[in-house]
């Protein structure tokens, strides 16, 4: 698909963001190119248009830039899976290890039924665990989750391992 290269292009990498040794995938350039922000949501909506998704599960925060437009143009509801104490009603909850420590992903009670089909967006995977404590999250309130999907995958972290046997959806490849 020629809209790929355009968008791998339009993604900057800042190096030693944001600590020494990252390199970061910085997609705010991404946005300034509508071409390039609309073939990504185009090609996500190609994917999902035809799924029966009821909902688009988008984390934060890149999630929420991604997210919405796709949840609008296929007919799904959007469920932000937020940081910690963001949402201001009853949620649960599910936590995820990183380098060091624990972090938690939160989703408000009720915003999805079980049956529910649902596709969970982020803009990048790197390890996995964030994507793998929303699946555990949408899961254990009975969701089905169809897939993941990402704008950019970082291969060499072996995110993908982390997901089970859930399929993984990326636009983009980085080294
Ligand atoms: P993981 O849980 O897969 O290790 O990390 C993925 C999460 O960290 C995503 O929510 C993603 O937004 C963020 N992240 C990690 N590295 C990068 C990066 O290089 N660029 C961007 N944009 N996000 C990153």
């Amino acid at each position: 698909d020629d809209r790929i290269p355009r968008i791998s292009s339009s993604i900057r990498v800042i190096p030693d963001f944001p600590k020494p040794g990252i390199m970061f995938q910085d997609i705010t350039t991404l946005l300034l190119d509508p071409a390039a922000f609309k073939d990504t949501i185009d090609l996500f909506v190609e994917r999902y248009k035809d799924k029966k998704i009821d909902v688009v599960a988008g984390i934060e925060a890149r999630g929420f830039i991604f997210g919405p437009p796709i949840a609008l143009a296929i007919g799904a509801k959007f469920v932000p899976m937020r940081k910690p104490k963001k949402l201001p009603g009853e949620v649960i909850s599910e936590e995820y290890s990183l380098e060091y420590g624990t972090d938690k992903i939160e989703m408000h009670v009720g915003a999805v039924q079980p049956g529910e089909r649902a596709v969970i967006v982020d803009d990048l995977i790197a390890t996995g665990g964030t994507l793998n404590a929303a699946i555990r999250l949408l899961e254990r309130v009975g969701v089905d989750v169809v897939e993941c999907a990402c704008v950019i995958e970082l291969p060499e972290l072996k995110g993908r391992d982390r997901l089970g046997d859930k399929s993984l959806f990326v636009l983009v490849s980085s080294t």
